[in-house]
C-alpha cells in the first residue's frame, strides 16, 4: 500500500488490482483479463517491486515497452527494456545492470531519469527471449517473475496470433520455479483456455474484470449533416486528442483535408502511407502535436495515449469487437470520454454490397453476421451499454447507464427537469434504513411495499416509508441509476450492492442545491426480467467531471507547464502527469508539498521533482483569480439556486448560521474558512436567503456602486444573466465570485428578477 502511493502516487487500488496482486505475491500463476485501461499494468510492478529478484515481462510492441519504461523510470522505478532497437553496447549495460552482482545504492539524486539502481523490470520483446544465448543470460539471474501481457497473441484462435509467443512455452521447463502472469484485454473462453495451456500455467488464478468503461459515454448520432455534427463533436471536445475511423484510405484523405479546411488540426493515417511517415504521424499522435487523426484501423494497434478524449467512427465498424476495441482507446485515463458512431442505412447497403462480392462463402456468411449484429447495436432503442457488454458475454442488469445516448438524452436535445426532490427522498430513504441495502429495498421503502423484507426491518415504520409513491419504480431505478453515476451515492462491488450516501450527496443534502438532470428518452420497460442480483463487478468510481465545476483556465496553465517540462525532457506529456493528475490539482489547489503529494499520481519521486514547479503556478493563479474551486457549475448535472423548488422552502439552519455570520459583517471567506465550507457554498446560501425574501444587509460584500453599475451593464450587453459572459467582457476585473456576489446584489435590488426557476434582466 505504501508502495502504491510511494512508487505510482495512487491511493487505492482500481477493482480487481488487489485481488491480483496479492495472488501474485503468493507466488501464484495468474491468469487477468481485464480491459483497456483497467490498470493491469500494476498487477506486475507493484509485486515487482516487493519481490527480491527480477520481473521480466514479454510485450509484443517495441513502442509500448518504451511508454511503459519512460512511465515507471519517471516514477524512480528502475526499469528498462531489451529490443532490436538497441545497440549492444545498451544491452550489455542492461545486463550488468540486471544482474546481481550490481551495486544496488548508487542513485544519482540530480539525475532520477537515470539512476543506476539495479534493475527491477526488465521489458523483453517475445523474440528475444526464444534465443539460447539471451534465456542463459537470464538463468544466471535472480528472476522472481515472468508477466505476458497480450498474451491473447499465443493463441491461433486469438485474433492476434503472433508465432514469437508459441516460443514462450519453453520458459517454463526452463524457470519451473518462478511463477507467471498472463494479461490480456481481449480473450473468449476458448482463448483463455488456450493461454493457460500454452503457457503451462499452474492452477492459475483467473482474474476476470468487468469489461465496462464506466467513464466512456457511447453515443450513435444519425449520419445526416453529419459533417457539421462531427465538427460540433470536434469542438466540444478540443480540450484532448481525437481518432476518428474511415472506412477506406480515400475517405481518411478527404476527411482530413476538409476538417483542415475547417481550421482544425487533422492528419490521414493508414496503411497505405511510407513507413517514416507513419511513424511520424503517430509519433506526432502521442506527444500530442496533432489533434485529429483520421485512420483507418490500422490505426490504434500499439497507441498508448491516455487522453484521448473522442474516437469517431465515421463510417460503420465490421464488427462488434472492432468496435468494442477501437472506442476502448477512449479515455484510458479513466476521465470522461465520448465514442460517437454515425449511422446510417445507406452505410448499411453500402457494406452488404461488399461484403457479397466475398468469394469464399463461409467468409461472406460470417461477415454479415457482424455486420448485423453491428447495425443492431445502431438500432436498439434500449441502452447501448447494456446490449454492448450482453454481447461480450456479460451480465448486466442495469436498465440504464447514464452513459449513452438512448439512456441520457441525445446531446443537443436534452430535456431538463428538476430531480431535487426524487434526490432528497432517496438519500434520506438511503440514510434512514442505514446504508445497509441494495437499491430495489430502497425502492420498496420509497413506494410504501410492505413485503416481508421491509416487515422484518421495520422499515414500514419509518416517516420514509411510501414518500416516493408518485414515482414509477422505472423512475426511482433510473434516478439511483443516475445518482450513482454523478457520484451522489455509492454502491459495494460485492454481491450485495449495497447503496451509501457518499460526501458528495451528504454536502447535497446540506446545502440545498437543485438538482437537474437530462430526461431519459422513453425506454421501452420490460417487466419481464427484474433481477436485483448481479454478478460482474461493476465499474469504479473514476467517473470525474473534468469540466464540471473544476477551473478550465487553471487546468490549460497547469497543461502547458508539463508541455514545457515534457518537452525539455524530451518525453510524451503524460510520463510527467495525467490530465487525471492535473485535474486533481485543479480541485485541490495544493500549496505545500504535504498537500501536493495527496494529489493523485504524485507519488514521492514526481513529488521531489515536479512540486515546486506546478505549485508555482497554482499559487499565482490563485493570487490572481481567487481561489474558485467550483465556479458557475457548467451543464449537468449541475445545481443553481436559482430554481423555484416544489418544497416548501424552509432555509435549514446551515444557511441560518450564514446568515448570522453576513450579519456580522464578515466577508465570504472568512465565513467559509470559520464554517469549513467552500466560498461558493457560502455564495448559494447568501443567494438562497435573498430569493427567499430575507432582508439582508449585503453592502459588504458587493462591489463599490460605479463598479456594480459597470457589472450590471456587462449583463446588459451579455443579454444573458450568466456569469461567464460577464466574466470575459470584463477582462477579468472581477473574480467569478465577486460577479456572483454582485449578481446577488442585483437581485436583490430588482436589476435581476426571478422569474419561475429562470433568473432575467429586469
Ligand atoms: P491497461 O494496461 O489495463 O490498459 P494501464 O495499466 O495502462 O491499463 O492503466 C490504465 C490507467 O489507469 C493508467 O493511466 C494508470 O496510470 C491508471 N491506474 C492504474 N492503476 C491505478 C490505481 N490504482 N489508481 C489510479 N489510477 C490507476
Ligand atoms: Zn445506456
Amino acid at each position: 500500500m505504501q508502495r502504491l502511493k510511494a512508487h505510482f502516487g495512487f491511493d487505492g487500488f482500481l477493482p480487481g488490482q488487489q485481488e491480483i496482486v496479492t495472488a501474485v505475491l503468493d507466488r501464484r500463476d495468474a491468469m487477468v483479463l481485464m480491459p483497456t485501461g483497467g490498470g493491469k499494468s500494476l498487477c506486475y510492478q507493484l509485486p515487482a517491486l516487493c519481490f527480491d529478484g527480477l520481473t521480466v515481462v514479454v510485450s509484443p510492441l517495441i513502442a509500448l515497452m518504451k511508454d511503459q519504461v519512460d512511465k515507471l523510470v519517471s516514477n524512480g522505478v528502475p526499469a528498462g527494456f531489451v529490443n532490436s532497437s538497441l545497440t549492444a553496447a545498451e544491452i550489455a549495460r542492461l545486463k550488468d545492470r540486471a544482474s546481481c552482482q550490481h551495486d544496488a545504492g548508487r542513485i544519482d539524486k540530480k539525475n532520477p531519469q537515470e539512476n543506476q539502481q539495479r534493475l527491477k523490470i526488465l521489458y523483453v520483446a517475445p523474440e528475444r527471449l526464444a534465443l539460447p544465448e539471451f534465456r542463459k543470460f537470464l538463468q544466471s539471474l535472480n528472476v522472481s517473475l515472468f508477466a505476458i501481457d497480450e498474451a491473447h497473441c499465443i493463441s491461433e484462435w486469438g485474433h492476434d496470433f503472433r508465432p514469437d509467443y508459441r516460443k514462450l512455452k519453453s520458459l517454463r521447463t526452463k524457470f519451473p520455479a518462478v511463477p507467471m502472469i498472463a494479461l490480456t484485454a481481449t480473450a473468449t473462453e476458448r482463448v483463455r483456455k488456450d493461454i493457460v495451456t500454452q503457457l503451462g500455467l499452474r492452477k492459475p488464478g483467473v482474474f476476470t474484470s468487468s469489461f465496462n468503461r464506466p467513464n466512456l459515454t457511447y453515443n450513435i448520432y444519425p449520419k445526416k449533416n453529419s459533417f457539421s455534427a462531427l465538427i460540433k463533436l470536434l469542438r466540444d471536445h478540443d480540450n484532448g486528442s481525437t481518432i476518428i475511423y474511415r472506412v477506406s484510405r480515400k475517405a481518411t484523405e478527404e476527411m482530413a483535408a476538409d476538417l483542415v479546411a475547417n481550421g482544425f488540426d487533422a492528419v490521414p493515417y493508414h496503411a497505405g502511407l511510407e513507413p517514416p511517415l507513419r511513424r511520424d504521424t503517430q509519433e506526432k499522435f502521442i506527444r500530442g502535436e496533432t489533434k485529429i487523426i483520421v485512420a483507418t484501423i490500422a490505426f490504434g494497434m500499439g497507441i498508448d495515449k491516455a487522453d484521448i478524449r473522442l474516437v469517431v467512427h465515421y463510417d460503420l465498424p465490421k464488427s462488434l469487437e472492432g468496435y468494442y476495441q477501437e472506442t476502448g482507446r477512449a479515455g484510458r485515463d479513466g476521465l470522461p470520454s465520448e465514442c460517437a458512431l454515425f449511422f446510417s442505412y445507406g452505410d448499411k447497403q453500402k457494406q452488404e454490397f461488399f461484403i457479397s462480392q466475398i468469394e469464399d462463402r463461409q467468409e461472406q456468411e460470417s461477415a454479415r453476421l457482424r455486420l448485423d449484429q453491428v447495425v443492431e447495436l445502431c438500432q436498439i432503442q434500449s441502452c447501448r451499454r447494456k446490449h454492448l457488454l450482453n454481447y461480450f458475454g456479460e451480465k448486466w442488469d442495469e436498465d440504464y447507464c447514464g452513459g449513452c445516448d438512448v439512456c441520457s438524452s441525445p446531446p443537443g436535445a436534452s430535456e431538463e427537469f428538476d430531480a431535487t426532490r426524487i434526490l432528497q427522498i432517496v438519500l434520506s430513504t438511503v440514510i434512514r434504513t442505514g446504508e445497509r441495502f441494495g437499491a430495489a429495498h430502497v425502492i420498496n421503502v420509497l413506494q410504501g411495499t410492505g413485503n416481508q423484507k421491509v416487515k422484518s426491518w421495520g422499515h414500514q415504520e419509518l416517516s420514509v416509508f411510501g414518500v416516493g409513491k408518485s414515482h414509477t419504480t422505472d423512475e426511482l431505478r433510473w434516478a439511483i441509476q443516475a445518482f450513482l453515476a454523478t457520484g451522489l451515492i455509492a454502491r459495494s462491488e460485492d454481491s450485495f450492492k449495497t447503496v451509501t450516501v457518499t460526501e458528495k450527496g451528504r454536502a447535497f443534502l446540506k446545502t440545498n442545491e437543485t438538482l437537474i438532470l437530462n430526461k431519459p428518452k422513453a425506454a421501452e420497460s420490460d417487466d419481464s426480467e427484474n433481477t436485483t442480483k448481479g454478478v460482474a463487478a461493476k465499474g469504479s468510481q473514476r467517473n470525474r467531471e473534468p469540466h464540471g465545476g473544476s477551473d478550465r483556465e487553471l487546468f490549460e496553465k497547469l497543461r502547458l507547464l508539463r508541455r514545457s517540462i515534457a518537452e525539455e525532457r524530451s518525453k510524451p506529456a503524460y510520463v510527467i502527469f495525467s490530465d487525471a493528475t492535473l485535474w486533481d490539482m485543479v480541485d485541490r489547489q495544493p500549496v505545500s508539498r504535504g498537500s501536493f503529494s495527496q494529489v493523485s499520481g504524485v507519488g514521492s519521486v514526481k513529488l521531489e521533482e515536479f512540486a515546486d514547479a506546478f505549485m508555482e503556478v497554482i499559487e499565482a493563479h490563485v493570487d490572481q483569480n481567487g481561489s474558485k474551486k467550483i465556479v458557475n457549475p457548467d451543464p449537468k448535472p449541475r445545481s443553481s439556486v436559482y430554481r423555484a423548488k416544489d418544497t416548501p422552502s424552509q432555509p435549514s439552519s446551515t444557511v441560518h448560521r450564514t446568515k448570522e455570520l453576513v450579519e456580522q459583517k464578515l466577508s465570504v471567506r472568512d465565513i467559509a474558512q470559520q464554517r469549513g465550507l467552500t466560498d461558493n457554498t457560502i455564495i448559494n446560501h447568501i443567494a438562497r436567503l435573498v430569493v427567499e425574501g430575507e432582508t439582508l444587509d449585503l453592502d459588504h460584500l458587493l462591489p463599490s456602486k460605479p463598479q456594480l453599475e459597470n457589472i450590471l451593464s456587462a449583463f446588459r450587453q451579455s443579454s444573458g444573466t450568466q456569469l461567464t459572459p460577464v466574466w470575459e467582457l470584463m477582462e477579468n476585473r472581477h473574480t467569478y465570485e465577486e460577479l456572483a456576489l454582485a449578481r446577488i446584489g442585483l437581485l436583490q435590488q430588482g436589476a435581476i428578477i426571478l422569474e419561475g426557476d429562470k433568473l432575467s434582466l429586469a
